[in-house]
């Protein structure tokens, strides 16, 4: 038996067995050949099926008004045209006697070593168009490799794996997940908080060579972060009791559900669920939730070689309205960037990328896009109780350019006789530091905040909320988070509107009095917390927390710090 520690994402205790996925792209296994012609032959097919495909992403990227990323793929297909890269690759061919794939990867890897021996950072990145370049024609060829290149399990499993981005874990039977162990990332890395979102148990950040656990049986110890390989009978025969146990407990928690979310005092809080699609909502809706308080619209746009069009974003939001039935739904324009990669965009590698081009700000170089999003919103809006909330805002000047957008796409639709709701909600994400201390300013110009803890950790803590090795500093109760939450909160009320929390901290039940004492409105947490923190907020005394939990922020003697 072997015991690692982690961190945990989501409390719960999963029992089954290892799979190892192994990432390395040195998967492409060189075969022996025949027929040499045949083989060439078989090369030119992949290479002529890639035209229309490029054209496809150049003709989306166009129509987004995104030129320059848009000769991307025309810079994409001149190297799949070009004579040297053709000749190199028929050259291995004929003298390796080597199947296609090989000998597209062995000439792809040529470049690579190339690129990668001129010290220029811009230069550097070419070698990822390559890679792209190869992928698409060895992918056009074999089957087997796209199967290799796409996570699959088929057989229920716990998914051992170095790494996992979020577009991802979305491309994963999710009825074979039963977790998730992986080396890298952090608790409220995007990864981790779609599996919490889809209710799937997972430990990040263990310090392991993972792939000879491959086959093994394991214990996902959810509670405290453990891993246990290879468990004896009666540490085994111990989890079985407490998974038991915890269903039990969360049997037991859905007597709250027709309850009223209130503190023992009687304050009312308004308890709603993060989503990130409509298949999400009936579920939420069945724990109790009162609204979904933060759908992430980005993870639509995941996973996919095109834009989605205007239609299919009008479809979701729309089903999402109606699953909902008049209840509150508040979608986020997207917010892509940073770990939340979108391929048809392909957007440049930055050193920084958490502090770069993402967000409101991509959305704004990325006009088309964004306005598409905001027509398929508005259409929505006409179905329900839609609230629009925007992300990683950082100036008044950005709510007042977001608005002139809207107002224009609103003119559009009046144009086409289509029906919308003329007064629909604006609201900002409270996620950066300039946010909250410019709170009084963009309270006059929205109808409510919801406070992302996670990136407001991030940048005030100035941590990177991905890295495992930096996981001790996200501290949701750190004097300088629990002020900044103060003083939204005091901005908010001022001018009349209402402040929700959405970043994880919202799900944290040990954060749940602070939250509350501060006086926040409302909290926007995953679904599988739902009844957790329902239960806890029925049993905080506002009143009291609030007045011994104002005097130890002000006075600085607060703990952890
Ligand atoms: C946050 O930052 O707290 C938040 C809710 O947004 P996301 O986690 O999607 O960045
Ligand atoms: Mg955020």
């Amino acid at each position: 038996m072997e015991i690692y520690k982690g961190v945990s994402v989501f409390s719960n205790v999963v029992i089954d067995r290892c799979v190892f996925w192994n990432q390395d792209v040195d998967l492409v296994i060189q075969k022996t050949v025949t027929n040499i012609e045949e083989e060439i032959e078989k090369f030119y097919c992949s290479q002529k099926r890639s035209p229309e495909e490029l054209q496809k992403l150049y003709d989306d990227a166009t129509y987004m008004m995104l030129e320059n990323d848009a000769m991307i793929f025309k810079s994409h297909q001149m190297m799949i045209e070009d004579n040297d890269f053709i000749e190199k690759i028929k050259y291995y061919i004929r003298v390796f006697k080597c199947n296609a794939e090989y000998a597209i990867f062995k000439s792809a890897q040529d470049y690579i070593k190339i690129i990668n021996s001129v010290n220029d950072g811009y230069i550097s990145q070419r070698a990822d168009d390559v890679k792209d370049i190869m992928k698409r024609l060895i992918n056009n060829l074999n089957e087997d490799f796209s199967n290799k290149m796409n996570i699959n399990v088929n057989e229920p499993c716990i998914l051992f794996i170095k790494d996992l981005m979020p577009s991802e874990i979305l491309s994963v039977d999710r009825k074979n997940l039963m977790g998730i162990v992986t080396q890298r990332g952090n608790k409220t890395s995007h990864t981790a908080i779609l599996a919490k979102n889809m209710g799937i148990p997972m430990i990040v950040g263990v310090d392991a060579s993972l792939e000879k656990f491959d086959g093994k049986k394991v214990i996902l110890d959810g509670l405290t972060g453990k891993v246990i390989i290879d468990p004896t009978e009666e540490i085994l025969q111990n989890y079985k009791e407490k998974q038991i146990f915890l269903n039990n407990e969360e049997q037991k928690l859905k007597s709250l559900i027709k309850l009223p979310c209130v503190t023992l005092d009687n304050k009312e809080i308004k308890i709603m669920a993060n989503v990130t699609s409509s298949a999400d909502v009936a579920q939420a809706l069945n724990c109790g939730a009162q609204g979904v308080g933060l759908y992430r619209s980005e993870f639509l746009y995941m996973n996919r070689a095109t834009m989605p069009s205007e239609q299919e974003l009008f479809d979701e939001y729309k089903s999402t309205l109606m699953v909902a039935n008049g209840r509150e739904v508040i979608i986020r324009t997207l917010d892509v960037g940073s770990d939340k990669n979108v391929n048809f965009l392909s957007l440049p590698k930055e050193t920084n990328p958490a502090l770069g081009v993402r967000a409101l700000r991509l959305c704004f170089e990325h006009l088309g896009l964004f306005k598409t999003q905001l027509k398929a919103l508005l259409r929505a809006s006409a179905y329900g109780n839609l609230r629009i909330l925007l992300p990683m805002v950082i100036s008044v000047s950005e709510i007042i350019k977001v608005k002139k957008i809207i107002n224009e796409v609103k003119d559009e639709l009046k144009c086409e006789n289509i029906n919308f709701d003329q007064d629909v909600k604006i609201g900002a994400m409270i996620e950066t530091p300039s946010s909250v201390i410019i709170s009084d300013l963009l309270a006059q110009h929205v109808d409510f905040f919801s406070i992302g803890t996670n990136d407001l950790l991030q940048y005030t803590l100035v941590f990177n909320r991905d890295d495992t090795s930096l996981s001790e500093l996200y501290q949701p109760n750190n004097i300088a988070i629990l002020r900044m939450i103060k003083m939204v909160v005091d901005n908010a009320h001022e001018n009349n509107i209402w402040v929700e929390v959405c970043g994880e901290a919202a799900g944290d039940p040990k954060m749940t009095d602070k939250l509350i004492g501060l006086g926040v409105d409302g909290f926007s947490v995953d679904t599988p917390n739902l009844l957790q923190i329902k239960n806890t907020i029925r049993h905080v005394n506002y009143e009291a927390i609030s007045d011994n939990l104002l005097k130890k922020i002000t006075k600085n003697s607060f703990i952890n710090n």
